[in-house]
């Protein structure tokens, strides 16, 4: 039985493991799960999966739940980021799902490694931000961090039990999201709602703008260097409008290996929390003959920026790939908010970016300052256009 935490457990993937778990009492048990605000999931997550130890963002929020639960729902909530902290170290857990939105979900995810569990990283930004430090102290610690990012899922499960010696490149499939086919005209009009209808993936809001300017490619190919340790330039986008092949690898004699299935976050959080086992599951089979054909193009940076200031950040390294996902958080922030455009998000971002002095070899600190710093100037630029 596998003792589990999940940090971000009213989110989209959040939601999508219990649904796992759920399904596989027999494997699992919920130890601890951490949510924002969401007092009304939670509470039913309670009822049906009996944690242990609950954390919420707020005390507020943190004495609604109580008075919400019943006397038989005997579970100890915790609050703030310290109560974050308590869950992510939570003893009796064997593996941390580690599942909120955005930076914030460093420092947990950090504190988790640190207390010896196991990881299942939803939370790209864990790797974009402190790549170094996170792989380095998983290694000291002998935990392991398996990605749940699809993406890098298929290239986990392409590489398993093949030298890294014979790895010649890392090919990560992106679908071009909704303005694939746009003009740079048409670009300029695109509404919220527009962007956040992703062809094929349900996500939560975040990830689906990121999907939409190509930007959640950007920082998929920084996570990418840090989970399997290669360089820039022996990883690759391309656009596969179908999502089917989730990503691929080529090795050194040419031959190609890639993974292939319905585009259903289920699955490769489950192999997260199974590997090296498999599990039989409800999905559909993927049906290749009424899938079609399968495309692939070269993405256009051009008409998308944000991937290519991606890359330039992650060569630069240092605090750049920080100030790139800071700036990023705000600028979509303010883009939910119909303060800027979709096409001023890139604009946003590079003018964060070139007046960053990226620090190398950042400490822990030097990357929440540079966070902070990238947040503040995001926020200015963003007043100065509006
Ligand atoms: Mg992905």
């Amino acid at each position: 039985m596998k003792k589990i935490t999940i940090l971000g457990s009213t989110g989209s993937i959040g939601c999508s493991a219990l649904d796992v778990i759920g399904k596989n009492p027999e494997r699992f048990q919920v130890v601890a799960l951490a949510a924002g605000k969401n007092i009304a999931l939670l509470k039913k997550q309670i009822e049906r999966f009996k944690p242990k130890v609950v954390a919420v963002s707020t005390k507020e929020t943190a004495l609604k739940l109580r008075y919400s639960l019943t006397n038989k729902d005997k579970v100890k909530i915790f609050y703030d980021k310290e109560g974050l902290k308590e869950i992510a170290s939570f003893p009796s857990a064997d593996v941390v799902i580690s599942a909120i939105s955005g930076s914030a979900g460093l420092i947990p995810t950090i504190a988790a490694i640190e207390a010896g569990k196991d990881i299942a990283l939803a939370n790209k930004e864990t790797m974009v931000m402190a790549g170094e430090i996170v792989t380095g102290r998983a290694i000291k610690k002998r935990v392991k961090i398996i990605p749940v990012d699809s993406e890098h899922s298929a290239i986990f499960q392409c590489l398993e039990g093949q030298k890294s010696k014979n790895l010649r490149r890392i090919i990560l499939t992106a679908s071009g999201g909704p303005f694939l086919n746009f003009t740079g005209n048409e670009l300029k009009k695109v509404s919220l709602s527009q962007t956040l209808r992703h062809p094929n993936w349900k996500m939560g809001k975040k990830v689906t703008i990121d999907s939409a300017s190509m930007m959640n490619k950007g920082l998929e190919v920084i996570e990418a260097k840090w989970f399997f340790n290669v360089d820039f330039s022996h990883i690759d986008v391309l656009i596969h409008p179908q999502s089917i092949v989730h990503s691929m690898v080529e090795f050194v004699d040419g031959a190609f290996l890639a993974q292939m299935g319905i585009p259903d976050m289920k699955l490769p959080i489950a192999y997260a929390l199974t590997y090296p086992e498999r599990i039989i599951n409800d999905l559909p089979s993927l049906n290749l003959v009424k899938t079609g054909n399968l495309e692939f193009r070269n993405p256009d940076i051009k008409k998308f920026p944000c991937l290519g200031l991606a890359y330039a950040a992650g060569i630069c390294g240092g605090t750049a790939p920080v100030v790139l996902n800071a700036a990023d958080e705000i600028a979509v922030a303010a883009f939910m908010e119909k303060k800027v455009r979709f096409i001023d998000l890139p604009k946003i971002i590079e003018t964060v970016l070139d007046v960053h002095n990226s620090i190398n070899t950042p400490s822990l600190e030097d990357i929440l300052q540079a966070d902070l710093w990238a947040r503040r100037e995001t926020s200015r630029i963003i007043e100065r256009i509006m």
